[in-house]
Order: structure tokens, then C-alpha cells, then sequence
């Protein structure tokens, strides 16, 4: 809008936002499509979302619950003492190396955990919370996944390792509701019951769907893992003390419980929890994680060719690009769009 275009925003939803939608229940910010902790190594990334919101102290140190016992995560001092009674960071490293697989090119998630942390980790942390996730045998996902998590020899639950992170003071509704100042909205808009429409109106367009849909699954499928929320209010302040608890063990059907209000060191007499269970995606779900195994990124590169092809689509985000990122890398990405456009326009 600063360089006089005009801008339509459509959704499907009911609301705006997408995935980092929050939403007041009891007086507390709850995350409706999964928690979202921001954190990144950008400065400019991280003083463009601060100039539409105030961004508090939070620190992601996530806890697991392995069948009643707690660890601390990333994988540091704290869980190894746990672990093995160990406080000294070289028989911590001694322990994970005499544990660890040798290998020099990690191929599946197993391999990776493996030779990163060896056998105990992998076992109670890893192997159980990892195959509820992806519904896959860990030899069976992609190495990078992992490499997403720390290993410490220090005392640090910091869960992210990047220079800035918080959660926006009010929720991120409010930030989106700032970026959409002076654009039109329409919610309850499907781009594919007026295809035709849209292309018609619009100089260029922003598409953030499913890509496979976008080319009406001509390749085939591409596959997504979905969650479902099961949410409740409970009568008392505290359920589990923490905002993130993992349950890293098979037999619990979801892989982690969210307590909303710890995202912002609520006081609210009630407080409202989170279950989340991964599964499959199947038609009519939301997708959320694209699944980067070898077998879909192929049919996704014959996606991509057709997507290169086009000069008034600009595809962005964990669907148009199929592509595990974080929320920093999609104003990363969105930021230097917005510059190529404004240059060649
Ligand atoms: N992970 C794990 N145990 C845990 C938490 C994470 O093995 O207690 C692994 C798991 O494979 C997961 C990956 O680390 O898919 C990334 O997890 P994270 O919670 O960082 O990702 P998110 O689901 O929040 O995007």
C-alpha cells in the first residue's frame, strides 16, 4: 500500500491469520492451530515484527514426561543428569560417545539421532515422540528433521539457540490484524469456487494453499501430516506448570500437551490445555506438516516446474513451497519478495 497498490486478502476461514491465529478464552491467548514460539537470528526479521507488537521474555524450555519420569529439553546438563546422575559435562560427553553410532552420512532420522546423542536419548526422547509425530518408522524419516534440536553440555533449557525470541503481548491475532490495515478482507472465501474471478481481478496473486491443489493434483497427491486439538478448560490456575510438555512415549496417543496461558505468565484463575495428536492427512483436514521424504519432494519438483512457469502467482509458505519452516524464515522470504516486486514493478 505505500507504493499505492492495492491489496485483497481472501481466506477460506472464518478469520484471519492462518495457522498463528490466537484467540481469547477465559481471558487467555489460545494458540488454536498449535503453539507458535517465535525465534529467529535476523535482525531485520525480528525488528519488522517488532514494530506490530511488543514481543515478551518468553523462553521455549520445553519439558518431556517419558513414562512419569521428566527431562528437561533441548538435550543438555540438566537431562543427562537426569539420565545418568551425571554433573560433570566430559563424563556427559563420554557417556553420549561411547552411545553413539559412527556414521558419516546420517540417511534416516534414526541414523541422525543415533550418532548425535546415542542410544539412551533416542530411546526415551526421541524414537517414541518422533513415530507418533510422523506416523513413520524413524528409519524411514528424513535425517534433517533432528537436526532442528540442540545438544548442549551446558546447564541451558533455552529450547532455540537464535538471539531473539518471545511471544507477542496480546497474541499474534493483533499483529496480523496490523499488517492488514488498509487492505480488503474477505473471509469465507474459497479461491477454487472462483478461480476464474480472482485471476481476473488481480495483477498478481499471493497463493499460500496446498501447491498440488493449486495444480489440481495432476502429479499425484503430495502427503501432509494433520493434527487434531483437543482442547479444554479447566477450573485451576495451573495444570502442568510449563507451557510446552512432551509426551515422548508410543502408548500415549499425542506427542505434547500446551498450557496456553504460560506463553504469557498468565494469572487467570482458570486455565485452558491443549492435547495434540498427529495423524495422517486425508481430504477436508488442514494440512501442517509437509512430509520431505524422497518420494514426495520428487512429485513436488514437478510441481515446482510448473510453479516457475508463472509470471502472475508468487507462491510462499509450508504449503506453496512444501517446506518445514519456521514463522522467521516466512518473513524472511516475505520481505525479499516484496523487495524483488517493488524493484521490477
Ligand atoms: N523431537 C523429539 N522429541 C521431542 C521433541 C521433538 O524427538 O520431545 C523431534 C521430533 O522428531 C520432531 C522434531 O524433533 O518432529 C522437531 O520437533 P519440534 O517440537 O521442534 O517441532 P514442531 O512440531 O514444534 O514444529
Amino acid at each position: 500500500m505505500k507504493s499505492n497498490k492495492k491489496c485483497l486478502v481472501i481466506d477460506k476461514r472464518g478469520h484471519v491469520g492462518g495457522n498463528i491465529y490466537t484467540e481469547q478464552v477465559e481471558g487467555i491467548n489460545v494458540h488454536k492451530y498449535g503453539a507458535h514460539i517465535f525465534h529467529t537470528n535476523d535482525k531485520e526479521v525480528w525488528d519488522y515484527v517488532n514494530r506490530f507488537a511488543t514481543f515478551n521474555r518468553y523462553t521455549n524450555s520445553p519439558i518431556a514426561n517419558y513414562k512419569g519420569e521428566i527431562y528437561n529439553l533441548p538435550f543438555n546438563m540438566n537431562t543427562f543428569y537426569r539420565l545418568w546422575g551425571v554433573s560433570d559435562p566430559t563424563e556427559a560427553e563420554r557417556i553420549i560417545e561411547s552411545q553413539r553410532l559412527k556414521c558419516a552420512e546420517p540417511q534416516s532420522l534414526e541414523e541422525q539421532a543415533l550418532s548425535l546423542v546415542g542410544h539412551d536419548i533416542y530411546e526415551k526422547l526421541i524414537k517414541g515422540y518422533t513415530e507418533k509425530q510422523w506416523g513413520r518408522d524413524c528409519k524411514d524419516i528424513p535425517a534433517f528433521i533432528i537436526k532442528r534440536l540442540p545438544v548442549r553440555f551446558t546447564w541451558d533449557n533455552n529450547y532455540f539457540n537464535d538471539q531473539y525470541q518471545g511471544i507477542p503481548v496480546g497474541g499474534y491475532t493483533p499483529i496480523v490484524e496490523k499488517l492488514l490495515e488498509g487492505c480488503e478482507v474477505r473471509l469465507n472465501t474459497d479461491y477454487f469456487a472462483q478461480r476464474d474471478y480472482f485471476d481476473g481481478i488481480a495483477q498478481k496473486i499471493v497463493y499460500t494453499g496446498m501447491l498440488d491443489e493449486f495444480y489440481d493434483f495432476q502429479f499425484g497427491p503430495l502427503e501432509y501430516r494433520t493434527l487434531r486439538f483437543d482442547t479444554e478448560i479447566l477450573d485451576k490456575p495451573n495444570f502442568q506448570g510449563n507451557a510446552v510438555v512432551n509426551y515422548t512415549e508410543k502408548e500415549i496417543p499425542f506427542t505434547r500437551i500446551i498450557e496456553h496461558k504460560h506463553f504469557e505468565f498468565g494469572t487467570q484463575p482458570k486455565t485452558v490445555i491443549t492435547r495434540e495428536y498427529s495423524k495422517e492427512y486425508e481430504d477436508g483436514d488442514e494440512p501442517y506438516y509437509p512430509i520431505n521424504d524422497q518420494k514426495n519432494n520428487e512429485r513436488y519438483l514437478s510441481y515446482k516446474e510448473l510453479a516457475d512457469r508463472e509470471e502472475n502467482v508468487i507462491f510462499g509458505g509450508r504449503l506453496a513451497e512444501y517446506k518445514y519452516y519456521d514463522m522467521w524464515q516466512i518473513v524472511r522470504n516475505s520481505l525479499d519478495i516484496v523487495r524483488k516486486e517493488l524493484k521490477e514493478a
